[in-house]
């Protein structure tokens, strides 16, 4: 943890953090927000005051982890504990969290987030009044479930107290907190409290929230509309974070691509590539990432600043979803097999070797065999180097919803098992071309029970290593491997010394 100076820490707080990147860098900055606020962090819900989940929504699998884990905390509030829900459950559920999680007082959607401090002053303000406050004259009930979820912008508290008209023990009256984002929300959660996990790679947000409204996707509605920070803010954050050592930087966005500099003087704007290449040129920095590109918005540019620039990392995660125009079209994806390839054959026709991963969702609604080969087709024509592959998963208030000709869920298991075996075949035959090179890692650790270390390479592969016991490469240094063996989802390798 760096850069959050702990202040009388009292209070503690627990934070488990599901999802996406996005969400693993929002609860860094919420952890950062805390501890100032005078919390301190601790690694287990029974050490804790305050428990937070950071929730994801994106299929229905995520969603229920996180009521599983509230299911089981009644034995905990019983203890005094305070719960809290953040993120995309809780934007997309609203208060109707508080009917199927009693015990939960805290719902805060992600924009909402620089308004944490405040909402948990009023929180423990009006748990204070509440235990003076006369039973009887507390509002009794919650407000009616989901009403108007997701289109307030304010905070609001509701003291409740059981059914209405009886007569609970005092411990049990309930105070809640709701603080949901309105989609047309300009908030970006910008904070210099960040709690960075990892003390080498740290992740940028540049831009926040979508609006490709993609047929099956919940995140327009969880996360608003589409704002990008501007270049200024994120180059002074890149060069603070090379000041306190980092040398690895992610750039983050749910179309991390769209970016648009929000900059007030237009000839001062970056380009998404422009500051893709800037922040590879902040001295100090010597790796940049960026995630999750939306093909649709990926221009050449950006293949150009990755031969122009050494420090950006030749990796691009560029999903497809489908390999079928047919399939894409109804996803509302905004382009085509053929505009897919043809970013494709750009990356390929590079000057460096730029490794190509992608998601891909099987059994969406219609999708025939024939649909589903030419994903198949696809995953041969490019060789990725890696594929994130799901079963079509129909979401809250998403257009897919209504779409006639749903898969049977096995139907979904038995694609989703052809697809994973075709693409563990191709990265077997493709990775073996790394055998006999050197490629350069950042040290990540050491498996002690393999007696390995273990590294990652500029292409985002895992590659484990042995040295001798005299070299002892430290975490986030850089260092040179002799690939020796590869294996479908990793290398493995000597230290070159
Ligand atoms: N913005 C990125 C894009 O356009 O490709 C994707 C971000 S999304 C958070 C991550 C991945 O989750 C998507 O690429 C998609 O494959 C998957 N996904 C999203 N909604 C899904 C759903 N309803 N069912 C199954 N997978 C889904
Ligand atoms: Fe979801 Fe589509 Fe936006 Fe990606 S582009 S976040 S898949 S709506």
């Amino acid at each position: 943890m760096s850069g959050v100076p702990q202040s009388n820490p009292q209070k503690t707080f627990y934070l488990e953090t599901f999802g996406c990147q996005m969400n693993v860098h929002d609860s860094e900055k919420v952890v950062g927000t805390l501890i100032q606020e005078g919390y301190l962090q601790v690694q287990t819900v029974e050490a804790a005051d305050l428990v937070l989940y950071n929730t994801c929504s994106i299929r229905d699998k995520a969603e229920q982890k996180v009521f599983n884990r509230l299911s089981d905390y009644k034995k905990y509030k019983k203890q005094g504990k305070t719960f809290g829900v953040l993120g995309c459950v809780a934007q997309q559920e609203g208060e109707k969290i508080f009917e199927r999680a009693p015990y939960v007082s805290l719902v805060c959607g992600s924009a909402s987030y620089n308004k944490l401090p405040s909402m948990l002053a009023q929180l423990e303000a009006a748990s204070v009044a509440t235990r003076e406050i006369p039973f009887d004259k507390l509002r009794a009930g919650s407000r009616p479930a989901g009403e108007n979820a997701g289109l307030r912008d304010d905070a609001s508290v509701i003291a409740t107290a059981g059914k209405s008209g009886s007569r609970k023990p005092e411990a049990e009256s309930l105070v809640r907190i709701t603080g949901l984002d309105d989609r047309e929300t300009d908030a970006c959660f910008e904070t210099e409290f960040t709690a960075r996990t990892n003390p080498h790679r740290g992740y940028i947000t540049i831009i926040e929230g979508c609006d490709k409204f993609c047929a099956y996707c919940v995140v327009p509605y969880t996360r608003g509309k589409e704002r990008s920070r501007t270049s200024q803010s994120v180059l002074a954050e890149a060069r603070q974070m090379a000041d306190l050592g980092y040398t690895e930087i992610q750039l983050l966005g749910q179309n991390v691509n769209s970016y648009k500099d929000s900059e007030g003087n237009p000839a001062a704007r970056k380009t998404f590539a422009e500051l893709l290449a800037a922040v590879g040129e902040v001295p100090g920095i010597r790796r940049v990432r960026f995630t999750t590109s939306h093909p649709r918005d990926f221009g050449r540019d950006i293949v150009e600043a990755i031969d122009a620039v050494p420090t950006l990392c030749d990796h691009v995660h560029l999903p497809v979803q489908s390999g079928s125009t047919r399939v894409l079209d109804a996803m509302q994806r905004l382009y085509t097999r053929d505009q897919y390839l043809e970013r494709i054959a750009w990356m390929k026709a590079a000057k460096r070797e730029i490794s190509i991963t992608t998601d891909v969702i099987v059994g969406f609604p219609g999708e025939t065999e024939s649909d589903f080969a030419e994903t198949l087709g696809l995953l041969e024509e490019v060789g990725f180097d890696a594929v994130f592959a799901f079963k079509y998963s129909p979401r809250p208030n998403t257009p897919s919803l209504k779409l006639d000709d749903a898969i049977p869920d096995e139907e979904k298991a038995r694609r989703l098992e052809v697809l994973m075996a075709k693409q563990r075949e191709i990265q077997t035959t493709s990775y073996k071309r790394y055998i006999g090179t050197s490629c350069e890692v950042m040290v990540e650790g050491r498996n002690e029970a393999r007696v390995q270390w273990m590294g990652r390479t500029t292409h985002n592969k895992t590659l484990n290593f042995t040295a001798p016991a005299t070299a002892n490469p430290k975490p986030g240094t850089y260092a040179p491997i002799l690939v020796t063996s590869s294996f479908p989802n990793s290398l493995l390798g000597e230290l070159v010394l």
